[in-house]
């Protein structure tokens, strides 16, 4: 293989290495963000089961205070009932007592139903106590590593660079910026191996004269419908 080629080939392998840490250590911070963003959703959750148990808490005192006045006007009529003299007062009164025991069962059976609900929201709470407390350590371990990666990212980054910089140095200014413009336009690949007769990079059919001139090259061979660099690699 010409020797220009395999030192572009080397570069850029260090290219494609450095551009794949590059993208991995961006991602790090939504990695991040997505891992805080789970906490806060099942926190916020949790919040929100607290105050909905709060809110019946209240409602159902509220329902014990009218439950105990209930009984205080029951009181009141008993201590009436001794001193009503007419019969027809006697029984209307007893007629109220019995309105107002009416009420109270009522008010006793909703007490109840929010009892109720107030120990599903408590064992709800417990669960996502659990789950808050489960995703805080994940996050934290979650944050540690990817805080090792970014490091690992960086180091091995600079070493890269490092050693991309040498290459560049040692290789044809020419040949360089020509590799350098095609992987600015073409994104990915500038070099692409010559693939069961097409071309690596675009995968069209290479007329035999390129296949030739690439097998054979003296020179840098390039794709005539994409423009890659290509090489030939024993199939
Ligand atoms: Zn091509």
């Amino acid at each position: 293989m010409l020797a220009i080629l395999e030192q572009l080939l080397i570069i850029q392998e260090r290219d494609r290495r450095i551009a794949q840490l590059k993208t991995e250590k961006a991602r790090i911070p939504i990695e991040i963000a997505a891992v805080d963003h789970r906490l806060s959703e099942t926190s916020q959750h949790l919040d929100s089961l607290r105050q909905q148990q709060k809110h019946l808490e209240s409602e159902r005192k509220k329902l014990e205070i009218e439950a105990e006045s209930n009984r205080a006007q029951i009181l009141k009529y008993r201590i009436q009932l001794n001193q009503i003299k007419s019969n027809t007062e006697y029984q209307a009164l007893l007629k109220e007592i019995a309105k107002v025991e009416e009420k109270i069962v009522q008010v006793e059976d909703r007490e109840l139903e929010f009892m109720e609900q107030f120990e599903q929201f408590q064992a709800a709470i417990k669960e996502e106590q659990v789950a808050v407390k489960d995703l805080m350590a994940k996050a934290e371990a979650a944050k540690q590593d990817f805080k090792k990666r970014a490091a690992n990212i960086e180091r091995e980054l600079v070493q890269l660079q490092a050693e991309r910089e040498k290459l560049a140095q040692e290789a044809d200014p020419s040949a360089l910026a020509r590799y350098e413009r095609l992987l600015r336009s073409k994104g990915d690949m500038a070099i692409v191996p010559v693939q069961h007769g097409n071309c690596g990079g675009c995968h069209l059919h290479l007329p035999p004269q390129i296949m030739h001139n690439a097998k054979h090259a003296n020179t840098l061979i390039s794709c005539d419908f994409c423009g890659r660099v290509l090489y030939w690699q024993s199939e």
